[in-house]
């Protein structure tokens, strides 16, 4: 029988109802022929309840504990689901991650999956039974429990989905899928059928929190397709899968977007060399991490540097950057802590030329300034004031057309 394992996030398992609706879910996929392995996260809010109780008590608590107390919203879970399921006569056992031998490095809050037992899955898959195995949680050589670091039950469902060779990973979540950019934002969003495991990092790398970041790298290293569909809507989801297996291949594929950023940029520094890299360790030491930079060299041989960082280390950055352009004899400091990046995400933009010059026309055209720019090769970042974003994103979202049907390239391959 084709496998399928399916994991449920912490909203799709809120509440006794809802548990009572994943059974449903999961004993239709049984009933369409398949074995069903079910990755459960804990019930919604329980994960932040456990680590406030632990913080209530101590700044400092044993890792080894904590990881045992925050373990334990996914065994809740888990157990009421098999129970859900039981009760509905549809044969059900639930695991910890200790018990199915799902083995991890020994860094506690934030596991690494070194590998997975399957004997117990199979043996039980083969008695009939659907298996549900808790999230986000490992045991290490010492038999201590571990935890995958925040929304880490992704990463479970596709390190499990991957060592069974099972035919999908669905991960059900509260949104039908992922979008060309953020519904709540942009009404005109379209889901998006497929996309490549490729982009999809990028998206989640930019604030597109649909799956755990991990997940994507594992799903994409073992050739294992995620799908990601709503546990409260019908429908087929977003597929994430290889390059290859995409239908309809487009120059775009979607706009991500984070809020919370804020440039910062030294000019008119005399030029020295070796400067960017003090610039940057001077940050980097202050534990700030940087994201866009930019540097150029004037005609009056003097060097202007920009970056940014997340608004929250803005305050911190900007203070030690002061002092380095007194040091540095540098001429002015100018900063903008209200600034927000826009990106464009596409695999066609590896063959189509002309992207950025319509992204970029199209900004100019909506009266937005860009203040920074960086490109990678499925890539193009903006930074503009953050006032201008929803306009940004809407004239973007329009003028790529991805509130229609996916465009087809009209090349055809025999490779
Ligand atoms: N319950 C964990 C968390 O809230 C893991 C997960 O839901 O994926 O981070
Ligand atoms: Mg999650």
């Amino acid at each position: 029988m084709p496998l399928i394992v399916q994991k449920y996030g912490g909203s799709s398992m809120g509440t006794l109802d809802r548990i009572q609706h994943v059974a449903d879910k999961v004993i239709s996929a049984k009933q369409q022929g398949h074995d069903v392995v079910v990755v459960v996260s804990a019930m919604y809010g329980e994960t932040d309840r456990l680590i406030q109780l632990a913080n209530a008590l101590t700044p400092y608590p044993e890792p080894r504990e904590y990881d045992v107390l925050i373990s334990t919203g996914e065994q809740v879970s888990m157990a009421l689901l098999s129970m859900a399921l039981n009760m509905k006569q549809a044969p059900a056992r639930s695991f910890t991650g200790a018990q199915i031998g799902i083995l991890t490095d020994g860094v506690h809050t934030k596991a690494r999956i070194l590998d997975i037992k399957t004997d117990v899955i199979t043996r039980e898959l083969e008695q009939g039974r659907i298996v549900i195995i808790a999230g986000f949680q490992g045991v290490n050589a010492q038999g201590d429990i571990t935890t995958l670091g925040r929304g880490g039950s992704d990463t479970t469902a596709v390190a499990i989905a991957a060592a069974l060779n099972a035919h999908e990973c669905q991960i059900y979540t509260d949104v039908a899928g992922v979008y060309t950019t953020d519904p709540h934002l942009i009404s005109e969003a379209r889901l998006l059928p497929q996309i490549s495991f490729e982009e999809m990092l990028e998206m989640a790398s930019l604030g597109a929190k649909v799956l755990q970041m991990r997940s994507v790298e594992l799903a994409s290293k073992h050739n294992m397709p995620i799908r990601v569909l709503s546990t409260f809507s019908e429908g087929a989801g977003t597929l994430v899968t290889f390059e290859d297996k995409i239908m309809h291949k487009r120059m775009v594929s979607g706009i991500a977007f984070s809020r919370e950023e804020a440039i910062i940029s030294l000019s008119g520094a005399p030029r020295q060399v070796g400067m960017e890299g003090r610039i940057i360790s001077q940050v980097s030491r202050a534990n700030i991490e940087i994201d866009m930079i930019a540097q150029h060299t004037t005609v009056q041989n003097t060097v202007d540097f920009t970056f940014t960082v997340q608004r929250r280390e803005h305050a911190k950055a900007l203070k030690i950057i002061e002092d380095l352009a007194k040091e540095m004899g540098a001429g002015a400091v100018k900063t903008n802590a209200k600034v927000a990046k826009l990106s464009l995400v596409g695999i066609g933009m590896r063959s189509h030329s002309g992207v950025a010059s319509t992204m970029f026309t199209t900004l100019g055209d909506a009266g937005i300034p860009i203040q920074m720019i960086t490109t990678s090769e499925i890539k193009i970042s903006v930074i503009v004031d953050e006032a201008h974003l929803e306009k940004g994103v809407r004239a973007v979202h329009q003028a790529f057309e991805l509130d229609k049907h996916p465009q087809t390239t009209e090349q055809t391959y025999i490779e």
